[in-house]
């Protein structure tokens, strides 16, 4: 006795779409640095509910204490490496642990999350039609060759170094999004984000700039990894946070570099913060890890043309907007 083919029932997606017109938003790793900043920016427009999926490795609910109980706010503890069904219409894909010691603490979770983590939400996006968004990095681009990085270098990666696990693991989650774009025509955007600071960072997250404020408020001196003219590009996080969002409205894929191509050497930077913050402290030179990129500066050529979207925070002026935090969860007082 063969079955009557039933019509597929309409999914809970398409009927809540044509009842509301909220956006519904994922946010994953949005308990983190960069994730918290946008779940306030998203919650400005009262448009959007927003969902956070986080399993805390490197965020915490202290980033988001604001929006707990808010009505159009959720917040999951879900690790991204399991799969997860939800019904959403834009996912913001972070969820990655993002500071060279803590994505080296367990390099194998490191892979799984950016691997099977961004395998899963691309399942999701392309189970309920949801336009997905990957948080790439400028480390896709290794210790690179050509300088300033365009989109279209390639990059010069060690596939087993210790940050592969990292930077090879952006490139396969960068592969999987083209792949279920061209496969099964999922909306996609890929940002390549370089070096990002502001208040929340970590603090004892090991890089450069929460080290240096933290180091110069708490009078220890700053420690700048040899050589010392090794270059970065430091972007405020409120920029970046316009420019994902930009991204993800637009009509284009990407991947876009998102950064601020002010470059800095770190005796530069160490000088800078000695000078703003504390200029008592000691600058004094350290070691280096191994595979530590020489230079990194963004050509966002790209996100100008496409987006409309430059960086318009300082390094000078974006430094004291972070020691202000800083100084508050160090409990340390204000300058006399
Ligand atoms: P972060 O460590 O503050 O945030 C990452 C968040 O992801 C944390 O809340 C953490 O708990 C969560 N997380 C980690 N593994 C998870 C898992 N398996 N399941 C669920 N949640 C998980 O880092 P961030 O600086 O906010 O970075 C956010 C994203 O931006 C990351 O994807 C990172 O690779 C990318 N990025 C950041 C920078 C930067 O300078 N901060 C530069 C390039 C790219
Ligand atoms: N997935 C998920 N949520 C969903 C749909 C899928 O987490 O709503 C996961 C699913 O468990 C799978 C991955 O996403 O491991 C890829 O899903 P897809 O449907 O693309 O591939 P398949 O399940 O056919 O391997
Ligand atoms: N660095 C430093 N002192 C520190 C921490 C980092 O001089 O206390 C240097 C590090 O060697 C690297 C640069 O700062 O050249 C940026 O390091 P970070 O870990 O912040 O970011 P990434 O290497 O991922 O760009």
């Amino acid at each position: 006795h063969q079955a009557t083919k039933q019509p597929p029932l309409p999914s809970p997606l398409r009927f809540s779409k044509f009842f509301q017109s909220n956006m519904r938003i994922l946010v994953t790793g949005g308990a983190g640095f960069i994730g918290s900043h946008l779940v306030d920016r998203l919650m400005e427009n009262e448009k959007n509910e927003v969902i956070v999926a986080d399993n805390y490795f490197t965020g915490s609910k202290d980033n988001l204490k604001k929006w707990i109980g808010h009505p159009r706010f959720e917040l999951i503890r879900h690790d991204v490496t399991e799969p997860l069904l939800i019904e959403v219409d834009q996912i913001y894909h972070l969820a990655c642990p993002a500071s060279p010691i803590f994505y080296k603490y367990n390099p194998v979770k490191t892979i799984k999350t950016n691997v099977i983590g961004t395998l899963n939400m691309l399942g999701l996006a392309k189970r309920v039609g949801a336009r997905i968004l990957l948080t790439s990095t400028s480390e896709v681009y290794g210790d690179p060759l050509v300088h300033p990085q365009p989109e279209s270098y390639w990059g010069n990666v060690n596939p087993i170094g210790v940050r592969s696990c990292y930077d090879e693991g952006k490139r396969v989650a960068e592969t999987l999004m083209f792949d279920y774009h061209r496969q099964h025509g999922l909306e996609i955007r890929v940002a390549r984000i370089f070096n990002t600071y502001g208040p929340r960072m970590n603090i004892d997250d090991g890089r450069v700039v929460s080290n240096f404020i933290a180091q110069a408020l708490r009078g220890e001196p700053l420690t700048v990894q040899s050589p010392g003219t090794q270059t970065r590009s430091f972007c405020y996080v409120s920029d970046l946070v316009d420019g994902l969002i930009r991204l993800m409205e637009g009509a284009n894929s990407g991947p876009i570099n998102l950064g601020n191509p002010g470059e800095f050497t770190m005796t530069e930077l160490a000088e800078t913060v000695k000078e703003l913050i504390n200029p008592t402290v000691e600058i004094k030179n350290v070691e280096n890890t191994p595979d530590d990129p020489r230079q990194r500066k963004p050509d966002i050529t790209k996100a100008k043309e496409l987006l409309g979207w430059e960086p318009k925070v300082k390094l000078r002026d974006g430094l004291p907007l972070m020691e202000e935090d800083f100084r508050l969860r160090l409990g340390v007082g204000k300058k006399s």
